[in-house]
């Protein structure tokens, strides 16, 4: 008997946390739906839970397993979260992948870093163009947010319409690219039987004011700015263009020449005049004039909104850059916001400048920055125009897909909390969770991807807390020790309380052990291993109060 047709949808990242988002809609008999997938983007690592990891991406084993049955990858905008896994990830789905220009621009970069093909990026106009993917028809459509061209998606199946909000506000000021259009969406709502499915952005759930636009901070900006008497530096995004905009031209129109400082800033940059979204950025000056210009003529707009190490905000903080240094009197701005987890980075640049005699501004509740996500007023005028069947909440923590949830059950919308890994029907009146996919997360730890739960990272953190002890044995022919055993320790104080070295106390009590063991045990490279271990941490709880990570290296003479 041949199964029916259903439609699935399966989030693999971004439903649990706000970061690494990837979200899979399949069609089809069950067990062999088309997919497509929206999104494959990153989150970044801290020091507490994933030090020395490069990045983190979602665990796609599903996806890769099933990837003949992909038909497409959607990129919604060009944020590292939707898009800063495609290289990494793309060869192990290898499907066409779908942007509008400027995402498209970012999506080859990040395809291009990584060495893969770059003609299966196809450039994609908003609605009406229409995407065929398998049973999907999909249509991007134009949305505010802190980025140039974010788009929602449209999803036509056989079982009905699905919007993907993906990352959004209602703006209709955005400064650079399109405003949202409520009569767009109210057609889309309209259109055939109406949304089946809203999929729909969580961030800012719990703003209960109805968000601003870009367009509101020109003013407190241009003032700010003009009333300044040294330098001015300031931070944002490196990807809001329309924020490094705004700054430019209050900068400009205080009397100062602009100079942009980081990478990541002239990329967007670079990639939005060649995508034609920006065309009227004032004039910029390189870092080797700006060095000759006064210093109450200059303003610099900086990377490092987030305090990155390595950031031209973070350099600047530790001194000269580039030939350019902040001086007392000088004005640093955050037009910003701290990301949850940053706050301890964002506060050591703080300070540093702080020390310098620099004024440093924050974004003053607001004053100085605006959110790209819809409030909560806004994600309730957005179920009104959509009046969608099912509403499932997605790009946000645990507490935000539940709070989202209830604003849909109070209006009478079906809603679904489905965290990673929950795959819920959608073919129905109501959502049904049928299955459970493992969902974890992938870490690119140098130039390798390692699963989290591989256990290498724990080691990582072990050894950091705990400290590391070698110890090295050699044993003849006759299982006999052969000189003394050999500590040598990593990450552990080298004294005891008493004065003691550690390394030697360890040693003589290993000796003592080598000496005294039976034959049964020398025998054994477990059984000794397993000793040495015992004694090395009773040795070190001891003596230092810490029980380290061992290693022993036995070596064995072999006869001839
Ligand atoms: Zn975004």
């Amino acid at each position: 008997m041949t199964k029916k047709d259903r439609l699935i949808y399966l989030p693999l990242g971004g439903a649990g946390e706000i970061g690494m988002n990837c979200y899979v809609f399949g069609y089809g008999p069950e067990g062999a739906e088309r997919l497509i997938v929206v999104d494959l983007g990153v989150t970044f690592p801290n020091m507490d839970e994933t030090p020395g990891v490069d990045l983190i991406m979602p665990d796609i084993t599903w996806l890769a397993e099933n990837s003949s049955r992909v038909e497409a990858i959607f990129i919604t905008h060009a944020h590292e979260d939707h898009v800063g896994a495609l290289g990494h990830l793309w060869p192990r789905i290898k499907a066409p992948v779908y942007a509008r220009p400027f995402t498209a621009a970012i999506a080859t970069l990040k395809m291009e870093e990584q060495g893969q093909p770059l003609d299966v990026i196809r450039v994609v106009k908003p609605r009406p163009e229409v995407v065929q993917a398998g049973p999907f028809r999909v249509q991007f459509v134009p949305v505010s947010h802190s980025i140039p061209e974010s788009a929602s998606l449209v999803i036509d199946t056989p079982a009905g319409r699905i919007v993907h909000s993906a990352d959004f506000k209602l703006d209709g000021t955005p400064v650079v690219g399109e405003p949202f259009d409520p009569e767009e969406w109210h057609r889309i709502a309209k259109e055939g039987k109406g949304v089946k499915v809203l999929t729909c952005d969580s961030t800012n759930v719990f703003s209960p004011h109805p968000g601003r636009s870009e367009a509101s901070l020109a003013k407190p900006l241009s003032e700010l700015i003009a009333a300044q008497r040294g330098m001015v530096v300031a931070t944002t995004f490196a990807s809001n263009i329309a924020r490094l905009k705004t700054l430019a031209e209050a900068g400009r129109d205080a009397g100062r020449s602009i100079c942009l400082l980081g990478r990541a800033m002239k990329r967007m940059i670079t990639a939005a005049v060649e995508t034609g979204i920006l065309t009227d950025f004032p004039p910029i000056i390189q870092p080797e004039e700006a060095v000759d210009v006064p210093r109450q003529s200059l303003m610099l707009i900086v990377t490092g909104s987030q305090g990155e190490r390595r950031a031209a905000s973070a350099q600047l903080a530790r001194g000269k850059y580039l030939g350019l240094e902040m001086k007392e009197g000088d004005t640093f701005l955050f037009s910003s916001k701290t990301i949850p987890g940053n706050e301890r980075d964002v506060i050591r640049v703080m300070n540093a400048y702080s020390e310098m005699g620099v004024d440093v501004i924050d974004d003053r509740g607001g004053l100085y920055h605006v959110s790209g996500h819809a409030n909560r007023p806004d994600l309730e005028a957005v179920h009104e125009l959509l009046r969608p069947k099912i509403l499932l909440p997605m790009h946000g923590e645990h507490r935000h897909l539940r709070e989202h949830c209830q604003i849909g059950l109070a209006k009478g919308i079906s809603a679904e909390l489905a965290v990673n890994g929950t795959m819920v029907d959608l073919t129905g009146d109501e959502p049904d969770v049928v299955e459970y996919v493992e969902a974890g997360r992938t870490y690119l730890d140098g130039s390798v991807l390692i699963g989290a739960m591989d256990g290498v990272v724990r080691d990582r953190i072990r050894m950091a807390l705990n400290g590391h002890v070698l110890v090295t044995v050699i044993l003849d022919e006759d299982d006999q020790p052969l000189g003394e055993a050999w500590v040598e320790t990593m990450g552990l104080a080298e004294r005891a309380r008493s004065g003691a070295p550690v390394a030697e106390a360890v040693e003589r009590e290993l000796n003592e052990f080598l000496d005294s063991a039976g034959d049964r045990v020398l025998k054994d490279d477990d059984k000794v291993e397993e000793a040495i271990r015992k004694i090395v941490r009773q040795v070190a709880v001891e003596e230092i109060g810490k029980k380290p990570e061992v290693t022993v290296v036995t070596s064995r003479l072999v006869a001839e």
